[in-house]
């Protein structure tokens, strides 16, 4: 079973760079690197 919390957005660190971007984010701001999002489920 999936646990997602219902308003937990933590910023998206950009693997590439570094760079830390907004959870909303799909590309890195600096870098436009795609970003990965955390909340995979297993
Ligand atoms: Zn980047």
């Amino acid at each position: 079973m999936c646990f997602r919390p219902p308003k937990v957005e933590k910023p998206i660190k950009c693997e590439a760079c570094g760079t830390v971007n907004l959870p909303k984010s799909v590309k890195c701001k600096k870098c436009g690197t795609e970003l990965k999002k955390n909340n995979v489920c297993y």
